[in-house]
């Protein structure tokens, strides 16, 4: 039985909005008894903030149905042993998701330092990290990108902020987040299903596709986000099928 892996931003949703099709095919996707579970790299939200956010889109979601690249990165510290103290750098959300994963979080005497997309990001906190750094404490971040896309132009976000701390600390991160192999185990644990059943749905060739490529999983790429079709016949790497939309992913089953 095919279990869904979505992507929200440019897949499911289009900033607040949902794109045309979406609802249809969540509610298709329920009628037929298939599973999902949609999947995000962007951790300034909570699991229950991206709910509320496909809710106010239209589409009804469960919390449990939502899958953050923070949501990845506490499984990933929750499998060391001992867990870390974390200093984070991150949203009051994303704080709110590492405490209720049972990850303490630490002000400065910590065992790991784990950037996420912080949007109240100062010079204070960036000096703070450094300072870690240079203690030689493990480093983590939640997700690779290097830009957010927002209504005015693309936005610094992770990847950026990764590239800074290289320059000045010498420092390199494990990133967590799409495209990495942790995404796609904690996405196969929650859904309880095989490699073989999973599909990957979304509209980034370099995170959702490159995972489901890495991971030997079959990969769908939708057009309506960031990827166009002339990306696509220029880019090397190649989802299993390309999809106008989530309605026309829809027409197959
Ligand atoms: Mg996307």
């Amino acid at each position: 039985m095919t279990a869904f892996l979505l992507d929200i931003d440019g897949t499911t949703l289009l900033g607040p909005e949902a794109l045309p099709g979406a609802a249809a095919f969540i509610e298709a996707l329920r009628d037929r008894g298939i599973r999902h579970l949609w999947m995000t790299n962007n951790t300034s939200l909570s699991r229950e903030s991206w709910r509320r956010r496909l809710e106010d889109a239209g589409i009804a979601a469960r919390a449990e149905e939502i899958y953050t690249a923070g949501d990845a990165t506490i499984d990933f510290l929750c499998g060391l042993d001992p867990a870390p103290r974390v200093h984070l750098l991150g949203t009051d959300d994303l704080a709110s998701d590492f405490r209720a994963g049972g990850i303490e979080l630490a002000d400065g005497d910590a065992d790991a330092l784990v950037l996420g997309y912080d949007l109240g990001l100062t010079y204070e906190k960036i000096r703070k990290a450094a300072f870690l750094l240079q203690r030689g404490v493990p480093f983590y971040a939640t997700h690779p990108d290097v830009t957010c896309p927002s209504p005015d132009g693309p936005i610094p976000d992770v990847g950026s902020f990764l590239a800074m701390f290289e320059v000045a600390c010498g420092r390199r991160a494990t990133v967590i987040g799409k495209p990495s192999a942790a995404m796609v185990d904690g996405a196969l644990q929650r859904l309880g299903c095989s490699r073989d059943d999973l599909v990957v749905v979304g509209d980034r060739l370099a995170t959702d596709i490159r995972m489901g490529n890495d991971a030997g999983i079959t990969s769908y790429l939708v057009l309506t986000g960031v990827t166009t079709q002339a990306d696509l016949d220029a880019a090397p790497e190649q989802p299993t099928r390309t999809f106008a939309s989530l309605a026309d992913v829809a027409t197959i089953f």
